[in-house]
């Protein structure tokens, strides 16, 4: 059994570069291959094309088991109309996503406005809801899905966003999301095998310089994402979009 992931996107909200957050992961036992998109940038199927190309020909949208929101900033959710739209029309099925019920309160006003009408054959104008399109699974400390036990807690940040601890195949990947820097979300973070942590500027985002100062072991098992395009961490591994990560 192995648990590893493909960082599809490393950016931030203003990356011209790179796409913004997004991680594909797997849980593989054998020729079963089970997998989580974390968060969801558009374009999401070129995200997906672009990221897997050397390391998972083929994944594509209904390779995954389920969506995993961590906060509706455009950076990280701004391809759920895509997702949404790509699982009804091309799948013929509704989209599984897991999130926090305080994102999840917010989802159909954020997507209501370009997908709460659909025109039918006749071309009369339909009422649309979140229901036909998503299948929402909320919960607030931790869900299981197939093979995955996907723990949150909430963070330090603009509008309300979640971390993850992601468990499978008896290894652990955290993730922070966006986030201040938080010592107590840290610290639950850091009990994971591997943690892709952010790095950026402002009150709702965690400086460099603070996870620069931790000591090397901990350093050693941090990952960067959603950094600046033109930044250039010295002491800790920035993710590379398209490059699998073992945890
Ligand atoms: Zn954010």
């Amino acid at each position: 059994m192995t648990l590893s992931f493909i960082a599809l996107g490393t950016g931030d909200a203003f990356s011209a570069k790179r796409y913004g957050a997004c991680l594909a992961v797997e849980h593989r036992e054998g020729d079963t291959s089970r997998w989580l998109l974390i968060d969801c940038p558009h374009p999401i199927r070129k995200l997906l094309h672009e990221g897997s190309r050397e390391v998972a020909p083929g994944l594509d949208v209904g390779s995954f088991d389920a969506l995993v929101l961590t906060h509706l900033h455009a950076d990280h959710a701004s391809g759920l109309e895509g997702w949404g739209f790509f699982h009804r029309f091309a799948l013929q099925k509704k989209a599984t996503l897991l999130a926090h019920p305080s994102v999840a309160r917010d989802l159909w006003t954020h997507l209501q406005p370009s997908m709460g009408w659909l025109l039918d054959a006749r071309r009369e104008p339909v009422a649309m809801t979140e229901e036909d399109y998503f299948d929402v699974r909320t919960f607030v400390d931790e869900i299981e899905l197939g093979p995955f036990r996907i723990e949150a807690r909430t963070t330090w940040h603009h509008i309300p966003t979640i971390a993850l601890c992601i468990h499978a195949g008896g290894r652990c990947l955290g993730y922070s999301a966006d986030t201040a820097f938080d010592p107590a979300l840290f610290e639950w973070l850091a009990a994971s095998d591997l943690l892709v942590h952010e790095a950026n500027l402002g009150p709702a985002h965690t400086p460099y310089a603070t996870l620069a100062a931790l000591p090397a072991d901990v350093r050693a098992k941090i990952r960067l994402i959603a950094f600046p395009d033109d930044f250039v961490p010295d002491a800790i591994e920035p993710l590379r979009e398209g490059a699998r990560v073992e945890v």
